[in-house]
């Protein structure tokens, strides 16, 4: 796993309008070859939206959760957190995700089912990668400080609660403005990986304690549509689904 790595030149594959439901997209797709050892390529998309040169543009940097955003698990927050991004960019006009193909914080997908099934034995995912010999988190997020110099962005506000990817884009030169809560409403299946996340990596949670859906309705923030308070709202439908999250726009004090 260690060594030195070397890293090859940033491309630009294609990009294509994409329509979303939150609005239209431009999508960029980049590769480079990264190599310890073995050579393997990194890829990452940008969904832009308006011109993130301008002002200083929203940012989720999101990690691919195929379980979360293809198999509707509730064991995570990816998927609203993705959801919640987009529409926040979207209310905005401008802003971007940039979406790198990092399943399990770059374990990969069948890790990251070995990790599910030590947390199904009572491991938590910390323990569960240190059991399967892996980091709590593999990723380093220079692929998306890269595709941020590429874009010409220097400054952002950043979608995250997590302190590694303000940390990461700083070191790469790129200067956080503000770090903003990007919290998913816990369900029962999520919320105790959810705390593992807060007292153990140190992500800027509060996981709602204390506060009914009625007190986030509350909160002066832009939002999604619709708040759920219980997860038997789900029903499964794509675009029917009432989203379970509300976007939460207060700042954090960023630990740099
Ligand atoms: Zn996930």
């Amino acid at each position: 796993m260690a060594g030195i790595v070397q890293v090859g030149p940033l491309w630009r594959i294609a990009s294509a309008r994409m329509p979303t439901r939150w609005g239209t997209f431009e999508v960029i797709g980049f590769e480079r070859d990264v190599s310890n050892g073995t050579r393997r390529v990194e890829t990452a998309l940008a969904l832009v939206m308006g011109d993130p040169t301008e002002g200083v543009p929203l940012l989720r940097i999101h990690s691919q959760c195929f379980t979360g955003e293809m198999l509707g698990s509730l064991r995570c927050d990816c998927h609203d957190q993705l959801e919640m991004a987009m529409q926040a960019i979207a209310e905005e006009g401008r802003g971007l995700v940039i979406y790198e193909y990092q399943e399990g914080r770059g374990i990969g997908l069948m890790a990251k089912l070995e990790a599910y099934e030590l947390q199904d034995a009572g491991l938590d995912t910390v323990e569960a990668n240190h059991a399967l010999g892996f980091k709590v988190d593999c990723r380093d997020f220079g692929l998306s400080a890269a595709i941020l110099r590429d874009l010409g962005i220097k400054r952002v506000r950043l979608l995250s609660n997590n302190p590694r990817k303000a940390k990461a884009l700083a070191e790469n030169g790129i200067e956080l403005v503000v770090q903003l809560s990007c919290e998913a409403v816990p369900n029962p299946h999520s919320l105790a990986y959810l705390r593992t996340k807060k007292e153990k990596m140190g992500h800027t949670l509060s996981l709602w304690q204390g506060e009914s859906a009625d007190q986030t309705k509350a909160l002066p923030a832009v939002r999604s549509r619709g708040i759920a308070s219980d997860t038997s709202d789900f029903n499964g439908g794509d675009h029917g689904r009432k989203v379970d999250v509300a976007w939460r726009a207060r700042g954090i004090e960023t630990q740099l």
